[in-house]
Parts: structure tokens; sequence; C-alpha cells
């Protein structure tokens, strides 16, 4: 696998800094206790101690965590802001989240370290996998879902995941996302992708391979134009306000927030390893916070390599992704010799090794990806992305490499995004419902935010 960035030399923010959380905190907390879920023992760190299985059960969890150092607002010079919920994070689970919470009557505080530009789901481009096409079951999602993750999945989050994700859709297009339309149909039907790992076309999506944008784009507006909604920018949530028993809100650099409940949004963790698709911002925040406050975490170790990212190792480009459903549009993957080496649609930790193996066997640092017969307008953003790198993807195969890309673990919550830590909730690429289990299959994050983020506003 890619060297981890700390094995490589820490060349990037170090997490525990950039948090303001001193290690002292986050690392006396390394009990360990264990949950069993679907036949397997998930290690939890600083969680309950018990065998218990409730924190990964469809019940929202009441057990008493372990006792956390504590933070309070006390010697913070600022005044306190007061709300009913605080999110952390402006990418799609944390706007999601703050909107429907409003809908339902509360008021929101949103704290985003990043500019929505900057967010994983801003970045989004393949789509949000949704089983709406006739020939399609929610069923059928599910199986796939289940296949992809090795076994490894909490049954009832896919199947929650996979039954509400259509309703999900069919929301964000009544919210006035424009998801694109079939050309070929005559009533207006979705346009649907296939990628890797699925056994049907079910990948919604905008602008091309824009979705991410498009659809964090208008949440942004919804929420800038929500009187229910405070979005406080440039402001790095610093610990989560807790004494070990529950979460009374969140510590930030611009001062405290006190909440009836918290919600972590703030993305995954694969920005920590050397070659990645993510934003640089993707650290790992929520699984720092959370366990520096006392909930419990799994999974950690599951981390998605996605196999094409462009291979231009020392430049700018290097990580920048291209797209599955570019493979599922018939774009082929050539070894050193220009010959096709594997099944492109296979689920993406079976491509990302058949890569790694055969950079191995032909002694290179990359194979290539074919883009010579997909038609540029279907994917504009893709092709110029391989422009600005330098190449010309019309008559040229670039070089791709398997690159961080997805965490799959993160802070244990339940059906209803509920962590372990009362009046804490994790939605999002922080969060782990295991709903993803040890590889996510493609497309079901964004899917994910909208589904576990309606759940935790209700
Ligand atoms: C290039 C790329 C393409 C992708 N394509 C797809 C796709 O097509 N389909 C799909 O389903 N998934 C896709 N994914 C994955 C998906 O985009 C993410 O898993 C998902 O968008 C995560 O959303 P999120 O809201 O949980 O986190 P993010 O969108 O990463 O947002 C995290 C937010 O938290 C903020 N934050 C972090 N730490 C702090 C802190 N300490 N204080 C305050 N704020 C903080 C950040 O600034 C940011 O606003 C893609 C990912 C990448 C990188």
């Amino acid at each position: 696998m890619p060297p981890c960035l700390a094995q490589g030399g820490l060349d990037r923010p170090e997490t525990r800094r950039v948090l303001g959380v001193g290690p002292g905190v986050v690392l006396q907390r390394a009990r360990v206790g264990e949950v069993e879920a679907q036949g397997r023992r998930y290690g939890t760190r600083g969680g309950r101690a018990s065998r218990n299985p409730a924190s990964l059960d469809g019940e929202r969890v009441r057990n008493q965590p372990q006792r956390s150092p504590g933070v309070s607002a006390a010697g913070f010079e600022r005044p306190t802001i007061e709300t009913d919920v605080a999110v952390i994070g402006g990418g799609a689970a944390g706007l999601y989240v703050a909107l429907r919470a409003a809908e339902h009557g509360a008021e929101a505080t949103l704290v985003s370290r990043k500019p929505l530009t900057e967010s994983a789901s801003f970045w989004a481009q393949g789509g949000l996998a949704a089983a709406l096409a006739p020939d399609d079951s929610p069923a059928r999602h599910a199986q796939d879902t289940l296949n992809a993750g090795r076994g490894l999945c909490r049954s009832e989050a896919v199947e929650m995941l996979t039954r509400e994700a259509p309703g999900a859709v069919a929301e964000l297009r009544e919210r006035g996302v424009r998801f694109d339309p079939d050309p070929a149909s005559p009533d207006g039907a979705l346009s649907l992708a296939l990628e890797g790992g699925h056994s049907a076309r079910r990948i919604v999506h905008a602008g091309g391979a824009q979705t991410g944008r498009a659809i964090t784009g208008r949440l942004a507006q919804l929420v800038a134009e929500s009187e229910r909604i405070r979005v406080l920018e440039e402001t790095s949530a610093l610990a989560l306000w807790s004494d070990g028993s529950e979460c009374a809100g969140v510590m930030t650099d611009t001062g405290p927030i006190a909440a009836r409940a918290t919600v972590l949004a703030t993305g995954g963790g694969a920005a920590l390893w050397q070659r990645t698709t993510n934003p640089w911002g993707a650290i790992g925040a929520g699984a720092v916070l959370a366990h520096a406050a006392g909930a419990a975490l799994a999974d950690l170790e599951f981390c998605q390599f996605h196999p094409t990212a462009l291979a231009l190792p020392g430049s700018g480009h290097d990580g920048t992704l291209l797209t599955e459903a570019l493979r599922g549009e018939g774009a082929e993957l050539l070894d050193a010799s220009g010959r096709r080496f594997t099944d492109e649609l296979a689920p993406r930790d079976q491509v990302a090794a058949a890569i790694l193996d055969r950079m191995d066997a032909d002694g290179t640092d990359h194979v290539a990806l074919d883009l010579r017969s997909i038609p540029p307008e279907r994917f504009p953003n893709v092709f110029e992305a391989c422009r600005a790198a330098g190449f010309r993807p019309e008559s040229q195969p670039v070089p791709v490499a398997p690159a961080a890309h997805y965490l799959m673990g993160g802070v244990v919550c339940d059906l209803d995004s509920a962590t372990t830590l009362p009046r804490l909730y994790a939605v999002g690429e922080c969060s782990c419902s295991g709903a993803h289990g040890a590889n996510r299959l493609a497309s079901n994050s964004l899917s994910e935010c909208f589904v576990f983020g309606a759940r935790a506003a209700a």
C-alpha cells in the first residue's frame, strides 16, 4: 500500500497541533473496549469497555461512556454562543444536518474551518447511489454494498442507507438540486451512471462529474438564506465541551458554543496519506475530537484507496481523482505494454490491488487509464484536470495509481447518528455506522450524508 504520511516524514500540518488538542488529552484515553457486530469485534477506543453491542444496534445509545478529562468554557474570554444544534463541518453532511434541523424548528450554528470549496463534498465527482431504475431495487443495491464491504458491513445500516437513498435524491431535487436528465428519456428520468461493484446503473450525477459542486453549492445557498442558521466560517473546533458523561457543545478558536445537541460532520482522514484524493484538511478531526471527549471509535484500519488518481509524484496534480464513472463508460486500464489486465468495474479494493500488483510486476510507479473512447463533454472537468496536468486525454492514456480516498472507520454511531457520548452525533465520512464495512461501495458516501443526516436532524 502507499506509505502513510507519518512514515514518510510529516510535511503537512500535524493533526493534534492543528486541532489545538494537546497530546496528553488525546493519548491518555487509549483504553480499548470491544463491541461485536456481524460476528466481528469492533475495537473501540476510549468509549465503553463493555461487550454490550448497543453502540452498533438500532437503539440510541444510553450507556455511560468512560469519563474524559473534561473540557468546559471556563477560562474562555469570548462570550458563549447558545444554540440548539452545533454542527461542526460545512460539507454535504454538515450543511444538510443544519438545514434539516432548522426546518424542524431548531436554531443551528454551523462552524467550518475551511471554505466550502475545500471540502471533499465539493470535490465529489461521480454522484450518489440510489436504486431508481425500473429494473433495480434497494435490496439489490444493499447486496452490492454488502459484497463490496467484504462481510464486515452492519446489515441494518446498509438496509437503511439503500432503502432511504431514493428518497434522499427526491428531497435534494425538491430543494433545487438539478441532476443530469437522461437525454433519451421522454419523461425526464434522471441519467444513471454505472460504477465499480454496482450490478445496475444507479449513480445520479450533476454537471457531468461536478456532482459535489452542484449539491453543496445549492445547500450552501439554502443555509445562507435560513434565518435559523448561523454560519461561522474560518472557525475551527478545538475540543468538544464535555465532562465525559455528555456533550454540552464545542470549543472553537473563536469561542465556546453551548448546544443541546452537537453534530460532528468533519469529513474523513485520507489526507494523512502521501498520495490522496482528499483536500488537505481531511485529517480525521472528528475522530480526534470524539476520542478526546470519550466517544467510541471503530474501523480506523479501513482506509479505501481509489484505484485511479493521477500519478505525477512531486506535482500538485498528483492524486487528482479520475472518477470511477469513466470506467463505467468504458475507460480501460492498461499496463506498461499497453494491455488490459483487470476488470475495470470490480469493487475498488480489487481494482486497486490489481493495479499495485501490476505496478510491482512491471517495475513502474503507475499504470495507464485510456480515456480515448470517452466523450469529453460527458466529463468536462475531468478532461480539463488532465489537460491542466499536461496531458491530452483524447489522444493519450494518462498515468494513474491508487490514492488514499475514503476512511470507512470513524466515530461509532447508531442508525440515528447518535454516538456513544450522549448529545453527540456524527454524520458523513467522520461517522462509522457500519454501512461500508471494510470497503465502501462507490458513490454510497454522498447518499450516506443525506440519509443519516436527515435521521440525525429528526
Ligand atoms: C475527489 C473526491 C471525489 C469524490 N467523489 C465522490 C462521489 O462521486 N460520490 C460519493 O458518494 N463520494 C465521493 N467522494 C467521497 C465524498 O465526497 C465524501 O466522503 C463526503 O463528501 C464527505 O462529506 P462530509 O460532509 O462528511 O465531509 P467533507 O465534505 O469533507 O466536509 C468536512 C467539513 O468539516 C470541516 N472541518 C474539518 N475539521 C474541522 C474542525 N476542526 N473545525 C471546524 N470544521 C472542520 C471542513 O472544513 C469541511 O467543511 C469523493 C471524495 C473526493 C475527495
